[in-house]
């Protein structure tokens, strides 16, 4: 038995899940009493059918923000606020990929202060009486819907190709394995944790070979946001090693986390044994040993076309010691089965190429 801190376990969110939820919005927004809500989203999803169905719904009568970039910046959320002040805006409709959903909630603390910069804020004073957010993610990935009210539909990921579909997947798929290895002392995230495990191992290959597979693409979303409420257990070294992948070489995060998640695996196998067999229970597999789950799952990551080799994806050897820099000083590593040096992120890094 570890020693038991005295923690916070919070599941708050309310979700709407199912083919269809999105209909149902108008009457969600009257019952949460909102007038005139802010549609946040990004530039990419004006054209697909998701948002479509979004406007037929609204009778094209929201205000719609549309600026939001990939990994999201200040003036983004500043941009977006403002777009809500100017609407004289009562909630946000997130509506997007993880970018769009993150700059969503967010906003509502610029709308709560008008005259105060995002930055410092009282966790407590600050992030109380927020203006209500409706989170709707049309990919299954980074769960960033858990927020405090979501719908969740999985026919809006029917559009997303399959190599979207392929890397947020994987991210969801890494958000679960990395909270349940991580040493925190949390088990309601541990049991969700495999849970996620089990309906990604099954759904997201049949989500990718086929995304009008209604049935994987629910399990997806549903996967997704249980690794997002998984992962405030905190993650590990597979996302201090995708983060730099990201901003260094403008890799997807998703593909950035499959792509050093094998190697990762066996770095922490090998020096604590025995870390990945309750993972290779949940995926389904008969008496499995550490081996037998890093092997199933790089041939998961192969199958839905994310194979090792950071040098297909542009990532130069001169590059390894600034992101093994940065890499360092991200703090989910801290959280990793094992403790891990500059040096093995540097060696991490090497393998992966
Ligand atoms: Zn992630």
């Amino acid at each position: 038995m570890p020693d038991i801190v005295i923690s916070n376990f919070s599941f708050p969110t309310r979700i709407r899940f199912g083919a269809g939820a999105l209909e149902e919005l108008p009457q969600q927004l009257d019952a949460l009493g909102i007038r005139r809500p802010l549609v946040v989203t990004d530039p990419g999803l004006l054209a697909t059918g998701a948002f479509k169905a979004l406007e037929k719904i609204s009778g094209k009568k929201w205000a719609v923000f549309s600026g939001v970039h990939p990994n999201p910046t200040i003036e983004d959320v500043d941009a977006a606020a403002a777009a809500g002040r100017e609407a004289q805006c009562d909630a946000v409709i997130a509506f997007g990929g993880g970018s769009a959903l993150d700059v969503g909630k967010v906003i509502r603390l610029c709308l709560k202060r008008p005259d105060k910069p995002l930055i410092p804020f009282e966790f407590e004073a600050d992030w109380s009486g927020l203006a209500p957010c409706v989170a709707i993610p049309t990919t299954a990935g980074t769960g960033s819907e858990v927020g405090r009210s979501s719908v969740i539909d999985p026919e809006l990921t029917r559009g997303l190709p399959p190599k979207l579909t392929a890397a947020t997947g994987a991210d969801a798929l890494i958000h679960c394995l990395e909270s349940f290895t991580s040493p925190v002392f949390h088990p309601l995230c541990d049991g969700i944790a495999l849970e996620g495990i089990h309906l990604i191992g099954e759904a997201l290959p049949r989500a990718v070979r086929n995304g009008n597979d209604l049935d994987a693409r629910g399990r997806m979303q549903v996967a997704a946001a249980m690794g997002a409420v998984a992962f405030q257990k905190d993650l590990g070294a597979i996302h201090s090693l995708a983060h730099p992948l990201s901003t260094f070489c403008g890799l997807h995060h998703g593909t950035a986390n499959a792509l050093c998640a094998p190697f990762v695996m066996e770095f922490n196998a090998a020096r604590k044994p025995g870390t990945y067999q309750r993972v290779g229970i949940a995926f389904g597999l008969n008496d499995p040993d550490d081996a037998a789950t890093i092997k199933h799952v790089s041939g998961l990551l192969r199958e839905i076309g994310l194979a090792p080799g950071l040098r297909a994806y542009g990532v130069k050897e001169s590059l390894l010691d600034p992101m093994a820099d940065q890499a360092f000083a991200d703090s989910c590593h801290q959280t990793n089965p094992v403790p891990v040096v500059r040096d093995d992120l540097r060696h991490l890094y090497q393998l992966a190429m």
